[in-house]
């Protein structure tokens, strides 16, 4: 039984796209699994496909006939989340290892493996048993908005402006911390709205992400005022 209170962040943004095969459908086709067992969301090729838990990535891998490209991650309570049937070419956000948040990137969607066209399978295991994951569904975890866990980040007036000094790029990160994961990175003299100060005087939130203004004595980011 999936662990009770279970959430699982729609893997899609926005999280409107078409169910082609529901968890169970089609038991003839998957004999063996006594149905599909997953989703089927209908994808353009290159959609950008989201972690449904924070997890370790266990798997970024390709097999011709099955899942073809996918990814494996896993969670806590003997969970495992499969994205399968992702792109050819730079298919990939995350590598085997990795610590992920709920909402993080893991790659784009594609056509690979036992596919008749462009789609995402999604499947989430307890164990080695697949169960139906669309129960669990939410398209927000709610709580504080935290870039990177898939809440919509609302719009705010923004405090003020930086613009980034650290050559040649810097690390934008999912929390107001370096124990949190790179998400994005900015450029030197990129100009990013503050929404929100982080944590600790030093972390600001910008649309992009948490960036620190200062590391190891050096500036990384200027406030500038207009
Ligand atoms: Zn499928």
């Amino acid at each position: 039984m999936p662990p009770v209170g279970l959430k699982l962040l729609h893997p899609l943004k926005p999280p409107t796209y078409p169910t082609t095969q529901n968890f169970g459908e089609n038991p003839n086709w998957y004999p063996l699994t006594h149905g599909h067992n997953g989703i089927d969301y209908g994808v353009p090729l290159r959609t950008s496909i989201f972690a449904t838990l924070p997890g370790t990535v266990i798997r970024v891998i390709g097999d011709n006939s099955g899942y073809g490209n996918h990814v494996r991650v896993s969670h806590a309570d003997n969970l495992t989340s499969i994205y399968g049937h992702m792109d050819e070419h730079n298919w990939s956000s995350v590598h085997e290892g990795d610590q992920v948040v709920a909402g993080q990137e893991l790659g784009l969607s594609g056509n690979t493996g036992h596919s008749s066209g462009p789609h995402l399978h999604f499947e989430v295991r307890e164990g080695t048993i697949a169960f139906d994951p669309l129960p669990f569904i939410v398209t927000s975890l709610g709580g504080p908005v935290v870039i990177g866990q898939g809440d919509t980040v609302v719009v705010q007036k923004p405090l003020f402006k930086v613009r980034i000094l650290a050559n040649p790029t810097i690390n934008v990160r999912s929390g107001p911390s370096i124990v949190y994961p790179k998400i994005n990175s900015m450029n030197m003299a990129e100009l990013a709205d503050v929404l929100e100060l982080g944590g600790t005087e030093i972390w600001v939130r910008t649309p992009k992400g948490f960036i620190a203004l200062r590391y190891n004595g050096d500036n990384l980011a200027e406030i500038v005022t207009e």
